[in-house]
């Protein structure tokens, strides 16, 4: 079954002029994890009483236009031998991660775009949310995993989850022996790499802010924190953040963005990334300590993991949907419906929250994958 529904190009929003498709998951990487054309169980059908869908890895597609096909398909093509060396374990330099990143962001909004599409989910996409306007445009972070033996395959970890379905900011992308825990979200790790940050952030629901966060008591550290934030991961062989500051219109802002930015803070400055002027660096978590790597040309080495930091597939992948719940949790909500609705509306959240446990269990106690294709 090809799934060609939407009319709005994933990339840009806009009307498709051309009939062309967008592998969510490329087929390169369809190649280099097994038969492309493998069947796998992903996802449920909301117009069919939830029934598990099965379709072909390589019918995983969503419409897009011709430009934005082209443009990415560059991206595709620099990022393959990038993972490839991460598969023979080599090290990647910090311009590479930082399109790594980029990857990331793509796949992982592809992949949220295309389950609304094939479950026929009753929350609708809005053609105001696409891939272009996510890429690079939040707080985020990957961590790597590798592992001795795992057989060929991918799997998608937490895209199965409620919250995933609500917010689209973090998953996990197991490459046969290798696993990529990406996170992105508002000023998800700003405060920890020493950038401006709001203390709150309320996402407004109801009334006629709907959708918008509004975000308040801003804040200026002095400098980064030993542990950029209190998530709690298994140790990985690379874990990388990356801090994209606010832009803001405001003209006391001078550098076009929020907090006191600009090209004459030399604090600040020196924790940009080598060349741009909307990314920051790359911060590299250790145990008990952070490296901050500006140039692009710099290698990040894989770290060892050993002994009691070793962990299985299957705990790592119940993290991630705790790492969900983290991300989930640092924003809150702030209701302008009436009473019943709110009553209602919290039960929901409740219910999002705990799907999410849920599954972590599930992953933790061995029993298997749920609704998370395994081949
Ligand atoms: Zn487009």
């Amino acid at each position: 079954m090809a799934i060609v529904q939407g009319r709005f190009c994933i990339f840009c929003g806009k009307k498709p002029n051309e009939k062309t498709r967008e592998h969510v998951l490329p087929y390169w990487l369809l190649e280099l994890t097994g038969d492309p054309t493998r069947v796998v169980t992903f996802g449920q059908d909301f117009s069919r009483e939830k029934k598990p869908i099965r379709y072909s890895w390589s019918n995983y597609v969503a419409p897009a236009c011709d430009a934005c096909n082209n443009k990415y398909s560059k991206l595709e093509s620099n990022i393959k031998p990038k993972v490839e060396a991460l598969l023979r374990r080599k090290a990647l330099s910090v311009g590479d991660y930082v399109e790594l990143l980029d990857w990331l962001d793509k796949v992982r909004i592809g992949i949220w775009f295309v389950r609304h599409l094939i479950e026929k989910h009753p929350s609708k996409v809005s053609p105001n949310f696409h891939i272009e306007s996510r890429i690079a445009q939040k707080d985020r972070m990957v961590a790597v995993y590798v592992f001795d033996a795992q057989p060929k395959g991918i799997n998608l970890i937490g895209a199965d989850s409620m919250i995933f379905s609500d917010m689209p900011s973090c998953f996990g992308l197991r490459v046969n022996d290798m696993l990529l825990l990406n996170i992105s979200s508002d000023f998800f790790c700003s405060a920890g790499c020493g950038f401006p940050f709001p203390a709150t952030m309320k996402l407004q629901i109801g009334g006629s802010d709907s959708g918008k966060m509004v975000l308040q008591n801003f804040q200026y550290p002095t400098d980064f924190k030993n542990l950029i934030t209190k998530l709690k991961l298994f140790k990985p062989v690379v874990w990388l953040y990356q801090p994209i500051p606010w832009p803001s219109t405001e003209p006391s802002f001078q550098g076009g963005f929020l907090g006191h930015f600009n090209k004459f803070d030399s604090r600040l400055a020196s924790l940009m990334l080598e060349g741009s002027h909307c990314q920051g660096a790359l911060f590299r978590q250790f145990e008990g300590s952070v490296a901050v790597h500006r140039g692009l040309s710099e290698s990040i080495e894989l770290d060892e993991v050993v002994g009691s930091a070793t962990t299985m597939l299957k705990n790592i992948a119940a993290s991630i949907y705790d790492a969900q719940r983290f991300v989930f949790g640092a924003i809150k909500h702030e209701r302008h419906v009436p009473d019943q609705e709110k009553k209602f509306q919290k039960a929901y959240h409740n219910m999002v929250i705990n799907h999410a446990k849920e599954l972590a269990q599930l992953y933790r106690s061995g029993r298997g994958w749920p609704q998370s294709p395994k081949t």
